[in-house]
């Protein structure tokens, strides 16, 4: 019987969170890049709850949006989804999902992964430091661009939780939901910004039109 004499490396999880409305290249893109980099076990995508708007076509159902996203991810076989915070409904806070999936994942070493222009927001945050303590973050910038240079008030976290915000740099940070929906909306190309299955799912549920 062999025995452990060294402390063995802590597993990792990486959080996706989002509206994923629609999901799309840049999010797996960046989603794959911090597993990769990070060397996470897994990655779970978290489409957030948001109030339903019946009555718009624009906005598509928390349904619609955890299948596309469930389609989008079935090739990767470290991709998996959570309902989590649709289940929960309301807002949620990124506190309360990432001690939920300590919960389960008990030991484990959380990354939650994001967007450059999310990570800005959430530095605003009220308790960061606290959130810091819990889990390390990763945002994708673009390339040649770095948190530093754009002159957000970094100051202001401990060294501790300073170490915790990694950057990663991925290619697709052009492509948003937002100009996905628009171009919808216009009759304007969506292939090749987000997998055909997403493509087909929108145009088969008359997704976005106003
Ligand atoms: P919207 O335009 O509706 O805001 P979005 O494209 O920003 O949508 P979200 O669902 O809001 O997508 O984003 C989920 C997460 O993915 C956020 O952390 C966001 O910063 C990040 N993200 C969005 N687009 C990209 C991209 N092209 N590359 C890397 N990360 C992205
Ligand atoms: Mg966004």
């Amino acid at each position: 019987m062999s025995i452990r004499l060294y402390q063995p490396e802590k597993r990792r999880l990486g959080l996706m969170g989002g509206t994923f409305d629609p999901v799309h290249y840049g999010h797996l893109v960046a989603a794959e890049e911090a597993r990769y980099q990070f060397d996470m076990e897994k990655v779970i995508f978290i489409p957030a709850s948001k109030p339903p708007h019946k009555t718009r076509r624009d906005i598509s159902t928390p349904e619609q949006r955890l299948e596309m996203t469930k389609n989008a991810i079935s090739s990767n076989l470290h991709f998996t989804i959570s309902d989590l915070e649709i289940k929960r409904e309301g807002l949620s806070y990124t506190i309360d999902t990432v001690r939920a999936m300590k919960e389960i994942y008990v030991g484990w070493e959380i990354y939650f992964i994001t967007g450059a222009d999310a990570i800005l927001d959430i530095l605003t945050w009220k308790n960061i430091e606290g959130l810091l303590k819990e889990c390390c973050f990763v945002a994708a910038t673009r390339p040649g661009f770095h948190l530093e240079s754009i002159g957000f008030k970094l100051g202001n976290l401990s060294k501790e939780a300073l170490a915790k915000i990694k950057t990663i740099e991925v290619p697709a940070l052009a492509i948003s939901s937002t100009d996905i929906r628009q171009r919808v909306r216009e009759g304007r190309p969506i292939k090749y910004l987000l997998p055909e299955v997403v493509e087909k799912f929108i145009y088969r549920n008359n997704l976005y039109h106003s």
